[in-house]
């Protein structure tokens, strides 16, 4: 058994999700989310990975300033629908369990977006998920959404404050989003058949001040199913590796699970190590050329998995800095 550790950073509050839990409870996503736990634990690789993070759109619609698109070197905007479908065929041939679409571009511009999801569905994808920041949303979009069969959707609200939502959120709507949100899980709690489960993001700005995470807690908690407590990452500055050296304590023998879960391809059909590889420092295979299986297997993929596994990981550019490998050193609540 490999010693994984697992982020420590965004502390997860659940919300409602006690009420959905008995739709999580069916054998396929019971075994999908045991083999997330275990590949990572006892070293298996797949034929194919857990998850595809099918990075289908590059375009958003917001500049928010702290997005790791401000740093993304962009693909070619949408991947083409009949390479979306390729990928899906290849990789539920050998049992994908998870999509993630769309990746740093908002999905909900993509224009076949209902379609890829129904699609994944119709495959046996069983967790199809996608990160949104919400602005498409609203009563007509959200029945569709709903009624296509996604699993899991995550928005990222960041504040129950007007001003400060549009401060991070530059360009979209608070009252709209929110108004959205509200009709969204109205919309699901009324559906005889969905599971859509509904997941908010906060980030968090000032550490040492609870008051604006707490008022977002208490506004949301009773709503949506879980809450994520994200710190805010600079990813334009320097100063945050300073940051971090200076207020969380890196742990040497960090080991990477997602190197045994996860597969990022962009819209270009590059693929890469990780969702974090924003100027693609580590390519591991070309979807253009190559399988998903080849590149999941092949000897780029196993040579990052044997320096995480040896205590390594800091050999690897991309990784010996990595957020996920820091520890708080103490908790400010
Ligand atoms: S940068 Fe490396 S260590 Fe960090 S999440 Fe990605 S693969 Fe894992």
């Amino acid at each position: 058994m490999i010693n994984v550790k697992t982020r420590s950073i965004s502390p997860e509050l659940p919300g409602t999700d006690k009420k959905l839990g008995p739709v999580f409870h069916d054998e396929k996503w019971i075994a999908y989310r045991k083999k997330w736990d275990e590949y990572p634990a006892y070293g298996i690789v797949d034929k194919v990975p857990l998850q595809i993070d099918l990075f289908a759109v590059d375009i958003c619609n917001l500049k928010c300033p702290m997005c790791p698109r401000q740093v993304f070197i962009p693909g070619k905007g949408y991947m083409d629908f009949s390479f979306v479908k390729a990928v899906i065929d290849q990789a539920t041939e050998h049992g994908l369990c998870a999509l993630n679409f769309a990746g740093l571009g908002e999905p909900t511009l993509y224009p076949e977006l209902f379609a890829v999801i129904r699609y994944a569905k119709e495959k046996g994808v069983v967790d199809v998920n996608m990160h949104t920041n919400g602005t498409r949303l609203g009563t007509a979009f959200n029945k569709n959404l709903i009624e296509s069969g996604l699993d899991r959707l995550i928005i990222s609200l960041d504040s129950a404050d007007k001003e400060r939502y549009e401060r991070i959120r530059v360009g979209a709507k608070f009252e709209k989003v929110y108004a959205a949100v509200e009709d969204l899980i109205k919309q699901r709690n009324e559906h005889p058949q969905t599971r859509l489960h509904i997941k908010a993001n906060f980030i968090e700005m000032d550490e040492s001040d609870p008051t604006e995470k707490n008022k977002f807690i208490s506004y949301w908690e009773n709503k949506l199913d879980r809450i994520a407590i994200l710190r805010y990452l600079d990813c334009q500055s320097e100063e945050e590796e300073l940051y971090h050296k200076a207020n969380y304590n890196q742990d040497d023998n960090f080991c990477c699970p997602e190197l045994w879960r996860r597969l990022v391809i962009l819209s270009d059909g590059t693929a890469t190590l990780c969702p974090r590889d924003m100027k693609k420092r580590y390519v591991i295979g070309d979807i253009d050329k190559q399988t998903v299986s080849e590149i999941w297997e092949g000897v780029m993929m196993q040579k990052a998995r044997d320096l995480h596994r040896n205590g390594r990981f800091k050999e690897l550019d991309l990784c010996k800095d990595c957020p996920d490998s820091y520890e708080k050193k103490s908790v400010v609540e």
